[in-house]
């Protein structure tokens, strides 16, 4: 049967238009790619490359701070929104393109439309249009969940944070994961009021127990108001705001309220359970580790698949897939050991295993120390840096590296390669220190603490 692509992609995110450069450029693949919204995806256009310039924007207000206790004399008139928003979308602008301009280069053709299947090899664009491909790869994303309450509809999410016309002088954010952490630290740095509700007993649940402690007081000395064990009961817009009733009492108006209670993937509306693509509990689509689906000419890559929602990852596994079926050769994308980095103030960075995950199944050793960096020091502030090493006491193996300080995410990175070559803890210590640097502490850690 003749089809009129090789690759139909839907999805322009991160691993969609790796998947479709790939097979195109260097699978000689015939491919097409069906976007609704804007080129680059969640990442893009209203996740990580938004949140981490308003990280950057944030962290001023500390740096002037500090720069005093240095012998500047700067002041501070405070954050202008409305100068640093179109400075932003200008970016978002010139990497969306740059997204359509690469994908355009290597051969894909792009469809700005929106794109559902009708059957195993047919996929019918918004005009009703249809267009035939040998192989479908749905890489659809994910998107904000918000439960259902009375006055949830008044609750804004990640999605559209970086779109408000002004900052608001007060904001709930609700939720404990990575969002809600990031944007309590970014708005706080702003100069807006932050309150955090968690509903649990303590925030970035699934982590390191030890370090969910240390940034859920470092978020505090900051200034966030984090109330845990505390949900919303209901919300309402009064003329002075949108007033919150919450379960533990403290009931008071808020100009926005953001949602960060986790994302579901994008599965819906698509057609997918029609054609026999099995969806899981959350509406993630099923995939084996080559990415298909249980229709065989059907794969899907990145978070519509919640594998582990991150962009790099997505684009591992659209490459992986691009190779696999266009590129003659079998790679499967790696799910172990994937560093990552929670972008609060300070960040923090992790690889491998949780202290808690680790004593499951092994003896191990823990190497950790927090203390008072220099650079903080001097500038007066008490926030204290972390490092941990969980090592396997039988084998020596380096089984996770966790790092809360500035930077961390950048140092998790070399650490990863460390950690992923299956360094020993002795591999760590006969590496010479790099001094003065807070990182030095990696390879300087003598005694286990447990
Ligand atoms: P997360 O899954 O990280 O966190 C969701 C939070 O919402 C949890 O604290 C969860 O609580 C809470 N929650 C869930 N349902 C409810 C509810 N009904 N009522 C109240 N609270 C609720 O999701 P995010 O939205 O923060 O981020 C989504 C994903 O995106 C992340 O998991 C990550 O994969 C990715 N991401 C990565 C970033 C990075 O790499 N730096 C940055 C941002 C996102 P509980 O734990 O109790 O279930």
């Amino acid at each position: 049967m003749d089809f009129d692509f090789d690759l139909f992609v839907i999805g322009g995110g991160s691993g969609g238009v790796r998947a479709a450069r790939i097979a195109a450029s260097e699978g000689g693949a015939k491919v097409a790619l069906a976007e609704e919204y804007r080129m680059g995806g969640t990442c893009v256009i209203r996740g990580c490359v938004p949140k981490k310039l308003m990280v950057y924007a944030s962290g001023f207000s500390r740096t002037v701070e500090d720069g005093k206790a240095y012998g500047w004399d700067i002041r501070q008139h405070g954050f202008d929104w409305g100068q640093f928003r179109p400075h932003l979308h200008a970016e978002l602008d010139r990497l969306e393109a740059a997204y359509r301009r690469n994908a355009q280069n290597a051969g894909v053709t792009i469809f700005d439309s929106r794109a559902v299947l009708d059957d195993a090899h047919t996929v019918r664009l918004a005009d009703g249009k249809t267009v035939t491909a040998k192989h479908i790869l749905v890489a659809t994303g994910g998107q904000p969940f918000v439960p259902d309450f009375p006055g949830s509809e008044l609750a804004i999410t990640s999605n559209d944070i970086f779109l408000v016309d002004e900052l608001p002088k007060s904001i709930l954010i609700v939720g404990g994961g990575y969002i809600a952490c990031e944007f309590a630290c970014i708005l706080n740095g702003l100069g807006v009021e932050v309150t955090q509700f968690y509903r649990g007993a303590q925030i970035l649940n699934g982590f390191d127990e030890e370090v969910r402690g240390h940034i859920g007081e470092l978020i505090m000395d900051s200034g966030v108001s984090l109330h845990l064990g505390c949900d919303v009961i209901e919300m309402e817009q009064q003329d002075e705001g949108i007033f919150v009733k919450a379960t533990n009492g403290k009931n008071r108006h808020y100009d926005k309220v953001m949602y960060a209670t986790g994302r579901k993937p994008n599965s819906g509306g698509l057609g997918l359970e029609d054609i026999g693509v099995k969806l899981g509990r959350k509406g993630e689509i099923v995939v084996d580790e080559w990415s298909q689906t249980s229709v065989p000419s059907i794969y899907a890559v990145g978070d519509v698949t919640d594998r582990i929602n991150l962009t790099p990852v997505a684009i591992r596994e659209g490459h992986a897939f691009a190779d696999t079926v266009f590129g003659g050769k079998k790679v499967k994308a790696d799910h172990a050991l994937v560093p990552g980095a929670v972008f609060t103030q300070p960040e923090y960075g992790y690889v491998g295993m949780s202290e808690e995950e680790a004593r499951k199944d092994h003896e191990i050793e823990v190497y950790a120390t927090a203390f008072k960096p220099m650079k903080d020091a001097f500038a007066g502030r008490e926030d204290r840096v972390l490092f941990k090493l969980i090592v396997d006491a039988a084998d020596r193996r380096v089984l996770g590296c966790h790092i809360v300080a500035e930077g961390a995410g950048e140092l998790i990175q070399l650490a990863a390669i460390a950690v992923k070559m299956g360094a020993t803890k002795e591999d760590f210590d006969r590496t010479v220190a790099v001094h003065p640097t807070i990182a030095e502490e990696l390879v300087t850690m003598r005694k286990p603490v447990r």
